[in-house]
């Protein structure tokens, strides 16, 4: 993918640094009890065109450790086999050598799960807990260890619920902690780069991998087992890290953008629905079966399906559900009234979301009773 060139935004978080005693101790700023703290010793050079920390202070980054890959271990009797979730997320930081010059770091242990297993029930307190790091000027950043396979669903509703402009980045890994070069410490590092720089404020919520940035909007995986895997289809990267200096490609814009409150309990159903060649209206139905109160349909091309889903759910939007086009390929905006009609079914075009994130918007919309299709359009061109 072409990186953009013209515009570089270079924060130097590495390199040449004023030695001092790095004092600051985030596990005393009433930290849950599984928080450890390590102290840096180096303050990093000023970035461009931002404040630096003050002498003697590293920028503090909180990392939040749910599971993940990165976070796995291998099973003794397999070659390939091992479990997501089982290191600790001081485990993590221990096998990153050098990382206290770049910040002080606390570490909390959210989960320890695989993301196949990410839910609200974890979405919930995670979002909670980071509002209130930032609310009480714990951090200046937080860095989210987590599993490939949802990153980017935790990604976008972290987007959308963090009430502050500081730093959120998510890092996964490809293999586990355990594997020849395991990507883990370094994509660590990168994302505890990308947070304790101060040109990624405002940016929103981020992915680091690979030495890649990613926006939370766009970021998708591509493939199963490429480290090579997450790509930002339709706007590309948002930055590169490398390994003195975080690279930000455009100016952050997204200060003024609205966020919903973090919900306070869980988020309503809202289903998915496959489409392809000969599919029938079970789907749907099975949908409205099950009190899903929002659909989003994963359509071929551009957001469209046979004529009886369309039928199912332009039935189901004329009863009050929400019901959302979008695609089951990977990249494009699903274009409203083009050929579907969408003024006529009472559907809604997800733009340039994609289903899983479609479905997550939807959710945070039907929270804060925001159900018109209209108003719903407007929500889907807008965050
Ligand atoms: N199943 C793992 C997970 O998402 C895969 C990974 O982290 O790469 O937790």
């Amino acid at each position: 993918m072409a990186r953009k060139s013209a515009t570089v935004f270079a924060s130097v978080v590495a390199g040449v640094a004023v030695l001092v005693v790095g004092c600051s101790d985030p596990a005393s700023d009433s930290a849950p009890a599984s928080t450890t703290a390590t102290s840096g010793r180096a303050a990093p050079a000023p970035a461009s065109g931002q404040a630096a920390p003050a002498p003697g202070n590293l920028p503090r980054i909180t990392i939040l450790a749910t599971g993940g890959t990165i976070a796995g271990k291998a099973n003794a009797n397999s070659a390939v086999g091992y479990t997501a979730g089982e290191a600790s997320a001081k485990d993590l930081i221990d096998a990153v050598p050098g990382i206290d010059k770049i910040a002080t770091l606390s570490t909390e242990q959210i989960s320890n799960i695989g993301s196949q297993d990410m839910s609200d029930a974890v979405w919930l307190p995670l979002a909670r807990r980071i509002n209130e790091i930032f609310a009480g000027n714990k951090a200046d950043g937080v860095v989210i260890t987590h599993g490939t396979d949802t990153i980017e669903e935790t990604a976008f509703f972290l987007d959308n619920v963090v009430a502050a402009d500081k730093p959120v980045v998510l890092a996964g890994s490809m293999r586990p902690s355990t594997a020849l070069s395991a990507d883990g410490p370094a994509n660590l590092r990168s994302a505890v780069q990308v947070a304790a720089s101060p040109d990624a404020r405002g940016h929103g919520t981020l992915v680091v991998l690979n030495d890649t940035i990613h926006g939370a909007h766009d970021v998708t995986k591509t493939n199963t087992t490429s480290l090579q895997t997450f790509v930002s289809p339709n706007d590309g990267p948002v930055g590169h890290v490398d390994a003195a200096e975080v690279h930000f490609y455009r100016p952050a814009t997204e200060q003024h953008r609205p966020r919903f409150p973090v919900p306070e309990n869980s988020m309503p159903r809202v289903d998915i629905v496959y489409s392809y060649a000969g599919v029938d209206a079970d789907p749907v139905n099975d949908a409205l079966g099950h009190d899903a109160k929002g659909i989003v349909l994963a359509g071929v091309g551009d957001g469209n399906t046979a004529k009886p889903v369309l039928s199912a759910l332009g039935d189901a939007a004329k009863k009050g559900i929400i019901a959302v086009r979008s695609t089951r390929v990977g990249s494009g905006s699903t274009v409203r009234n083009a050929e579907v009609n969408d003024d006529d079914l009472g559907t809604v075009a997800s733009l340039d979301l994609n289903p899983s994130k479609s479905r997550i918007l939807v959710q945070l919309l039907l929270v804060n009773d925001i159900t018109d299709p209209h108003k719903v359009q407007d929500a889907f061109a807008t965050r």
